[in-house]
C-alpha cells in the first residue's frame, strides 16, 4: 500500500518543472508522514533540475527546505505526534554506523547520506522525492522539531541555507572578536550575515551588486566590499578569520585569499567542481591560509541552529510564491534577483 501524491518535477534537464503524480511509501515503524506546508527554493534545486552536477535522475522532484504538519507516524516513533510541525532538510537517512554518523556528522556518512531528493532509499531502493509535493515520508531521526515562536514559512530556508552557513561558523569557532566575510548575497549569503552577526562577529559582505548594500546592512553586515572594485578589494587585505563563499558558479578565488589573516580559512559552500583559474599557492603558504569546503550540517547541529534562531528571532527574508511560478523563480535566481529566498506555499498545489 502506498499513497499517491501530487508534486512538481523536472522530467529531464532540458524541460521546465511540471506537475507529476507519484507515490510515497506507507510509514515504516520509525517513519513520520508530513503534509508539506512550505518549501524553500535553493539554488541546489536548480543545479539538480538542470543536471549541473552530472548525477541527476529523472523524474526529479526538488525541495529540501521542507516544513510540514505530521499526519501519521510509525509505531516506533517517539519524537513526534500527529499535528506537530516539523522540518526536513537536505538528507533523510545515512548508514548511522560509520565514524562520521556516530559523531553526528551524518552529512559526511562514509557510505553516503541519503539526499531528500535525487537519492535512493537504502531499504527499498526507490528514488527519494523532495518537498515540492503534497506529502513526504522520512525516518524520525532525520526530521527536525520546529521550535515554537519561529514563523514557519520564513523558517523553511533555515533547513538548508541556515545550516549550511551555521556549520562552518561553528566549526571555525566564530564568536565575539571574530572577523567573518561572506561572498554573495543570496539565500545562503543572507543567512550567513544574520547568523555571523548574532554570534557576535564583525561581518563583511563581498558582493558584485551595489544595489544590495542597504539590505546587507539591515541583514547584519557591518562592512560592504564591492568585489568588482579593485581598490576596495586591496583595502580589505589581511582582515578575515573566515570567509564563507556562497557563489554557485565557477569564479576566481585569488582576489579573496589575501583578505584572509594569517591562519584564516576560505570555506567554499557554493560551487562544486574544478576551480578556474587555478589557485596560486603563494598567498596560502606565506600566511598559513586554508581553502576548505563544507556540506550542510548534521542533524543535532541543525536542531541546535533552529533553537538558536528561535532564541535570537532569526528567520529568512522570503518571497512567497505559488508552485505554478517555480520556473520563473528559477530564472530570477539565475539573475541573482531574489530577496533573499523564495518559499513555495504548498497550498497552491491544490489550485
Ligand atoms: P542564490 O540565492 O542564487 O545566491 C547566490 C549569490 O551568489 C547571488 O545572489 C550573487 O550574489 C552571487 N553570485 C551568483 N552568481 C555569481 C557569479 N557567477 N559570480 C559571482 N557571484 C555570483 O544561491 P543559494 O541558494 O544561496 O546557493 C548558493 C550555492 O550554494 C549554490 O551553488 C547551491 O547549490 C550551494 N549550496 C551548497 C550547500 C552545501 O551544503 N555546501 C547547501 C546549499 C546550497 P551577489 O549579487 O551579492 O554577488
Ligand atoms: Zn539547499
Amino acid at each position: 500500500m502506498t499513497m499517491k501524491v501530487l508534486g512538481y518535477a523536472a522530467k529531464s534537464a532540458q524541460v521546465p518543472l511540471a506537475p507529476l503524480e507519484f507515490t510515497r511509501r506507507d510509514p515504516r515503524p520509525d517513519d513520520v508522514v508530513m503534509e508539506v506546508l512550505y518549501c524553500g527554493v535553493c539554488h541546489s534545486d536548480l543545479h539538480q533540475a538542470h543536471n549541473d552536477w552530472g548525477f541527476s535522475t529523472y523524474p526529479l522532484v526538488p525541495g529540501h527546505e521542507v516544513i510540514g504538519r505530521v499526519t501519521a507516524i510509525g509505531k516506533e516513533v517517539t519524537k513526534f505526534k500527529v499535528g506537530d510541525f516539523a522540518g526536513i532538510g537536505c538528507m533523510v537517512d545515512s548508514c548511522r554506523e560509520c565514524q562520521p554518523c556516530q559523531a553526528g556528522l551524518e552529512q559526511y556518512c562514509e557510505v553516503g547520506n541519503i539526499q531528500t531528493y535525487n537519492g535512493i532509499d537504502r531499504h527499498d531502493h526507490t528514488p527519494t522525492f523532495g518537498g515540492y509535493s503534497q506529502a513526504i515520508v522520512a525516518s524520525e531521526d532525520f526530521v527536525l522539531k520546529m521550535p515554537v515562536g519561529l514563523d514557519l514559512k520564513a523558517a523553511a530556508p533555515l533547513l538548508c541555507a541556515g545550516i549550511t552557513t551555521w556549520s562552518p561558523l561553528r566549526h571555525w569557532n566564530i564568536g565575539k572578536g571574530s572577523k567573518v566575510a561572506v561572498v554573495g548575497l543570496g539565500g545562503l549569503g543572507h543567512m550567513a550575515l544574520k547568523l555571523a552577526n548574532a554570534l557576535g562577529a564583525e561581518v563583511t559582505l563581498f558582493t558584485r551588486s551595489a544595489s544590495k548594500e542597504a539590505d546587507a546592512r539591515r541583514l547584519g553586515a557591518h562592512h560592504i566590499v564591492l568585489s568588482t572594485e579593485d581598490a576596495q578589494m586591496t583595502a580589505a587585505k589581511g582582515q578575515f578569520d573566515l570567509i564563507i563563499d556562497t557563489v554557485p558558479y565557477v569564479h576566481d578565488l585569488m582576489p579573496y585569499i589575501p583578505t584572509l589573516k594569517v591562519d584564516g580559512t576560505l570555506v567554499l559552500v557554493g560551487y562544486l567542481g574544478d576551480l578556474s583559474p587555478m589557485l596560486n599557492t603563494m598567498p596560502l603558504i606565506l600566511a598559513r591560509r586554508s581553502v576548505a569546503g563544507s556540506c550542510i550540517g548534521g542533524i543535532a547541529e541543525t536542531q541546535e541552529m533552529l533553537d538558536f534562531c528561535a532564541k535570537h528571532g532569526i528567520v529568512s527574508d522570503i518571497e512567497m510564491i505559488n508552485i505554478q511560478d517555480i520556473n520563473e523563480a528559477y530564472e530570477r535566481m539565475v539573475k541573482s534577483d531574489v530577496k533573499y529566498r523564495f518559499v513555495i506555499d504548498m497550498a497552491s498545489l491544490k489550485a
